[in-house]
């Protein structure tokens, strides 16, 4: 147990540190600094590998860096005006932040927080600066969380205090992928009972799209993916049908429009290939035919559609983290997970201790892996 006083010290211990782009991770001892004005300093519990750790690894020029964004821990210590966490609290942490105070925040109709929303620069919100070193060598962060580190400090808006009798090793799923994509049914198409839905993609996010559609009672769930060993989870998650394009002869969007017949009510485009979001428009019906995108493209940003898609009536509708505010909606849907309305230990395929982090890079990256949960040190 450390005193108020020395729970204010730098903090050495260890992290998985990556050095360049697309290399293997590398563990280090890391020095933490003590939370500033306003954050808190997190004992990291467990972290799972999201897709988008993977992509940024192997993308962004941002390093030395710590990565790490779906994560669950417990409060060390707090900074200055820090007033809603106390030391022992159970947290989820979140990429995406919310201040309460901005005028989306504000607005009702928006979870992207203008000044704790998405980071990119591999920097604390509040001052541009790291709360990680090694030997005197500044490490940049990852998404304001950077969780793959035994202690990590964030920003008090960039995590959310939870049920402490929830799982921490399982609900740090919750953190992003699996809460994404039922917020993505529920918050941002709002699937109506009895709809057709289409999803591009079977990975975490794609099976809890289904699963969130399969609550709303939609009445076919078709699931595309080129990978056909997926189909039996898949129909575990409430998959009606499964397609693998590669084993068409004829375009995936004809063969969904004659399952459907005319398209679907809704697509969800899961993979972040937008030659995919431009697949999914085409896989809607006229009229009011949504297709929502949840991925993150890794190559070719732009996203090309012929316009009498949008002519006959069909939408195109981004957004992150599922629609969720997180702060404010994310402890209803632990809660939810805890009464068993939400199934989240299947997405876990895999357990693995800290040491082994980049077998975890590897079962993603060749697609043998759901959730990866990765246990720190107790
Ligand atoms: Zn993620
Ligand atoms: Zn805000």
């Amino acid at each position: 147990m450390l005193s108020s006083s020395q729970s204010q010290q730098v903090i050495t211990c260890r992290a998985a540190v990556a050095w360049g782009k697309g290399e293997e991770l590398v563990i280090e001892e890391v020095e933490v600094s003590p939370p500033q004005s306003q954050e808190i300093r997190i004992k990291v519990v467990s972290t799972s590998l999201c897709r988008s750790d993977i992509s940024a690894l192997d993308s962004q020029p941002i390093f030395p860096r710590i990565f790490g964004h779906e994560a669950s821990g417990i409060v060390e210590s707090v900074g200055s005006e820090v007033t809603e966490f106390k030391k022992g609290d159970h947290v989820l942490t979140l990429f995406t932040g919310e201040c309460r105070t901005c005028s989306h925040c504000t607005s009702g109709k928006s979870n992207i927080c203008q000044v704790l929303g998405l980071e990119r620069k591999g920097l604390m919100h509040s001052d541009q600066g790291t709360r990680f070193s090694v030997k005197g060598k500044p490490i940049y962060h990852y998404c304001a969380v950077s969780s793959f580190s035994e202690f990590t400090v964030v920003h008090s808006g960039c995590a959310v205090k939870v049920n402490a009798s929830a799982p921490l090793e399982k609900i740090c799923l919750l953190s992003c992928g699996a809460a994404a994509g039922m917020g993505a049914v529920w918050n941002v198409a709002n699937v109506l009972e009895g709809s057709k839905v289409v999803i591009f993609g079977l990975g975490t996010v794609g099976l809890s799209v289904a699963q969130a559609a399969k609550l709303r009672g939609a009445s076919h769930i078709i699931g595309v993916d080129i990978n056909s060993a997926k189909c039996d989870k898949a129909k575990a998650f409430g998959v009606t049908q499964f397609i693998n394009p590669n084993e068409c002869s004829e375009p995936v969007q004809q063969v969904i429009k004659r399952i459907t017949d005319g398209g679907a009510d809704y697509a969800f485009e899961c993979i972040g290939d937008t030659g995919m979001v431009t697949t999914a428009l085409q896989s809607c019906c006229d009229g009011w035919g949504l297709t929502v995108t949840l991925g993150v493209p890794k190559v070719k940003p732009e996203v090309s559609a012929h316009y009498a898609l949008l002519l006959t009536g069909r939408t195109l509708k981004g957004c992150l983290f599922g629609g969720w505010k997180p702060k404010s909606d994310l402890p209803s849907l632990v809660d939810m997970y805890m009464k068993k309305e939400i199934q989240i230990d299947e997405f876990i395929t895999h357990n693995l201790q800290f040491e082994d982090i980049n077998e975890a890079l590897n079962l993603m990256r060749e697609g043998k892996c759901l959730r990866c949960v990765i246990h720190m040190p107790k």
